[in-house]
């Protein structure tokens, strides 16, 4: 894109996403089989991942989205995520799986996978782009990982940097600019 230098190189390119993407899939279809999915989508930086992954699953599947905030326009977690939007759908009895692009300190999952569970939701599993498992300060399973980074700021394919970059169909270190 026109903000990025030509020379950029993606840390993940669209095809390497797509294909993990799909790989993601096939062992959610795998793992639930005939049962009934609930996709939750943390807004706003899942929104691409979540669409593409959705695309992926042939199971019946119903998708709904949360809001969780913590970051203000900062870079650093405030350390207290706050749900925001709740989900529209009832959660009782359902298999729910957090659909998430990018897990760090792990606070914000922590957040809403307690929250979840209190829920009355039958299982509350978690599916990750991008896990910085190094920078974690809480307990959290990741259930189905993307891929993992030790370090630096990703923007795009969802990924925000002030709410920007997000339509980028690639993701890049935000060093890159
Ligand atoms: P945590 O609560 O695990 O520290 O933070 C999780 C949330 O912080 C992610 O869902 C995402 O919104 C944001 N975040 C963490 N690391 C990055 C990153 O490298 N790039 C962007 N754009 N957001 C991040
Ligand atoms: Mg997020």
């Amino acid at each position: 894109m026109k903000f990025f230098k030509s020379t950029s190189e993606p840390v993940y390119s669209k095809e390497a996403i797509a294909a993990r993407v799909g790989e993601l899939a096939a062992s959610i279809e795998a793992d639930y089989g005939g049962k009934q999915l609930v996709l939750v989508g943390v807004l706003t930086g899942s929104f691409i991942f979540l669409a593409d992954l959705a695309r992926e699953l042939s199971l019946d599947c119903e998708i709904d989205f949360i809001r969780v905030e913590s970051y203000g326009e900062g870079l650093v977690t405030s350390g207290a995520p706050r749900i925001t939007t709740l989900t529209k759908l009832d959660l009782t009895g359902k298999e729910v799986l957090v659909v998430d692009e990018i897990v760090d300190t792990g606070l914000t999952l922590r957040a809403l996978v307690d929250h979840l569970s209190q829920s009355g939701a039958a299982s509350v599993k978690v599916a990750a782009l991008v896990d910085k498992k190094t920078h974690r300060r809480v307990d959290v399973t990741v259930d189905y990982t993307g891929f993992e980074i030790e370090d630096g700021f990703l923007v795009g394919y969802g990924l925000d940097a002030a709410e920007k970059r997000r339509n980028l169909p690639a993701i890049y270190l935000l060093s890159d600019r």
